[in-house]
């Protein structure tokens, strides 16, 4: 059997909401949106459906949404893609991701991964025969440092794998971190892989600044993305891929093989969302917003410590302070089984050196739920 599968834990998400299963508890720990997803976009799924063509797609994905993306990054980012040589539809930001890994990575290639990880980036890497090298992100900031970098980046180093907005941290980074990070993409030759699946979901009037727009990052950054987050219709699983040409065509040979189209009528209705008006996503981010003050102020009543969340489903709490004497692992299985609440360890994001007094609790939720939640942990840090 092959090791780099046959050894890897059940995913974090599947332990806990299993748990939350058999406890009967209120799941904060996986982040999908109680919300239904947005009815015209449903709608327009169901009409292709029933009224368009539910044989294989193009290969790359249907013009119409090639084009759409192209449109939605111009329109956002004033990033220029030409949609038939850069852009690829994918099945969700887990294939665009995988397919990127293969496309880049060879046996005996250093790539460079930030911890907290999300947990698809190590298998992939190593399957290609890469050498990951973890950087250790940490609270209250999860900032990159130059030093950090210096220790990990060399003349190997093939691949930077970099999540923004970064889950679990519901951090939205700075252009000064981007320049950072491509600073040394250009000093090494190395290719970026930033995943941007959160790209939309940022709050307090915050930017999300692709890393394929900072300057000398046009040809070596493989930006990927997710309908899923876009819209909170996170089982649809349509990812792109917006790379330079010599970049995206060897993604495109992965993903021909991986799983070669991706469900023609859901393209058309993200086709049409991506169109939607500025108004929809700024008022998706607003509603969102209010979720997580909601729980915000909720928990920091109680009087855990919460992190700021500026991007994602999720906020943090930070354990250190209350003098627990529990690792956030500990602190996560009582809670589900004592207090019937989910949340998800963060240090199920490191493999080494993790950080392990930080604990992750996903919003959105309509506000019955997050007060439910909110009532059972009233007795959760004093006992
Ligand atoms: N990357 C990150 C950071 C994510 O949070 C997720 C979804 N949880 C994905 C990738 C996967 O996206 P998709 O569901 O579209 O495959």
């Amino acid at each position: 059997m092959n090791d780099v599968f046959a050894n890897l834990p059940v995913t974090v998400f599947e332990a806990m909401s299993q748990l939350a299963r058999d406890n009967n508890a209120i799941n904060l720990g996986q982040g999908f949106p109680d919300a239904p997803g947005p009815e015209d976009i449903r709608r327009a799924a169901a009409d292709a459906v029933m009224n368009g063509y539910n044989q294989y797609p193009s290969m790359m994905g249907i013009p119409e949404l090639r084009q759409a993306i192209a449109t939605h990054y111009a329109h956002w980012h004033h990033l220029a893609l030409d949609p038939m040589t850069e852009v690829m539809v994918t099945s969700g930001g887990t294939e665009a991701l995988t397919s990127s890994i293969l496309a880049v990575v060879e046996p005996g290639d250093e790539v460079v991964v930030f911890q907290p990880v999300y947990d698809s980036y190590l298998p992939i890497i190593r399957q290609a025969g890469g050498i990951p090298r973890l950087v250790r992100l940490e609270p209250p900031h999860w900032r990159l440092t130059e030093e950090a970098l210096r220790k990990v980046f060399n003349r190997k180093t093939r691949a930077v794998l970099f999540n923004n907005p970064l889950n679990p941290a519901a951090v939205v980074y700075p252009r000064e971190d981007l320049e950072l990070l491509a600073r040394f993409c250009q000093e090494f030759d190395t290719i970026a892989i930033c995943d941007e699946v959160w790209e939309h979901v940022i709050y307090d009037g915050r930017e999300h600044i692709p890393l394929l727009t900072i300057p000398g990052m046009r040809d070596r950054t493989i930006k990927v993305g997710s309908a899923g987050k876009i819209f909170g219709l996170t089982g649809w699983k349509i990812g792109f891929v917006c790379a330079a040409p010599p970049l995206l065509r060897v993604a495109a040979k992965v993903h021909q093989f991986l799983t070669f189209t991706t469900a023609p009528n859901l393209q058309v209705a993200v086709a049409y969302g991506l169109g939607k008006s500025d108004d929809y996503f700024l008022d998706m981010r607003k509603e969102l917003a209010r979720s997580r003050d909601r729980l915000t102020k909720g928990l920091t009543s109680l009087g855990f410590p919460v992190l700021p969340s500026q991007g994602t489903y999720f906020l943090t709490v930070d354990l250190s302070p209350l003098g627990l004497n529990e690792t956030d692992e500990a602190f996560c299985r009582r809670i589900v089984t004592e207090h019937k609440v989910a949340a998800i360890p963060v240090s199920a994001f490191y493999e080494e050196d993790p950080v392990t007094t930080v604990v992750r609790f996903c919003f959105s939720k309509n506000d019955a739920t997050i007060d439910a939640a909110l009532e059972r942990l009233a007795h959760a840090i004093h006992r």
